[in-house]
């Protein structure tokens, strides 16, 4: 049963790991679309760690998500902080309702899918996420969920981008991986060490 502390573990571990990848994350969103995704993200992470931090440690579970949540929608700016923190919110109210993580995650999932209109193939952050929802929801191993969040954003590379500003390129988006399922991923991969 994820606990508040296991959630404050997780947007430490991430917002370390945006942190160092930053450039990377920037420099995938150069070739496909604005140049902005490592920047965004590590600009809102920090934010939501500063939120969480604010809370203090009697916060539930679902208070540290909504508030690292809130923090990222406020703070990131671009296409992907109303998603994150969308889905952030989305797994903060389902973990106080069930204290069940595959449903949480499965709620994180559908409200990106919600949100931005995107389905697997799209080219998009829900090309990590849907598969690694899927598979925590079948196997309950976080480290299976994690490598599909991996083989899922590395399958972004030879898709066609059909949301989102990557879109524009039409089929010049062919060959490039998607900068969101690459920090999908790296979000995901956070969750495993923050769990542990
Ligand atoms: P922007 O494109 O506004 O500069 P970012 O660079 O921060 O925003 O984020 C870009 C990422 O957001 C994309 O790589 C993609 O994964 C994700 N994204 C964009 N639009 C959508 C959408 N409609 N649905 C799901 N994900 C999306
Ligand atoms: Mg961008
Ligand atoms: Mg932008």
């Amino acid at each position: 049963r994820p606990d508040a502390e296991v959630c404050r573990a997780w947007v430490r571990e991430a917002a370390a790991r945006v942190a160092a990848d930053r450039d990377r994350l920037t420099q995938l969103d150069s070739a496909i679309g604005d140049g902005d995704h490592g920047h965004n993200l590590d600009r809102g992470m920090r934010a939501a760690l500063q939120a969480v931090e604010d809370l203090g440690e009697t916060a539930t579970a679902g208070e540290v998500l909504a508030a690292a949540g809130k923090a990222l929608i406020a703070k990131t700016g671009g296409a992907s902080g109303p998603l994150y923190g969308g889905a952030l919110r989305a797994m903060g109210r389902s973990l106080d309702e069930s204290g069940d993580l595959a449903a949480a995650l499965r709620a994180g999932c559908d409200a990106v899918r919600k949100l931005g209109g995107a389905a697997v193939g799209d080219k998009t952050m829900v090309d990590a996420l849907e598969p690694a929802v899927k598979a925590y929801e079948e196997t309950c191993d976080l480290e299976v969920t994690a490598d599909a969040a991996t083989t899922g954003a590395e399958s972004t590379m030879t898709l066609r981008a059909r949301k989102g500003r990557a879109s524009y390129l039409g089929e010049r988006s062919v060959g490039h991986l998607d900068p969101g399922a690459a920090s999908t991923a790296l979000l995901i991969r956070a969750l495993v060490t923050a769990a542990r």
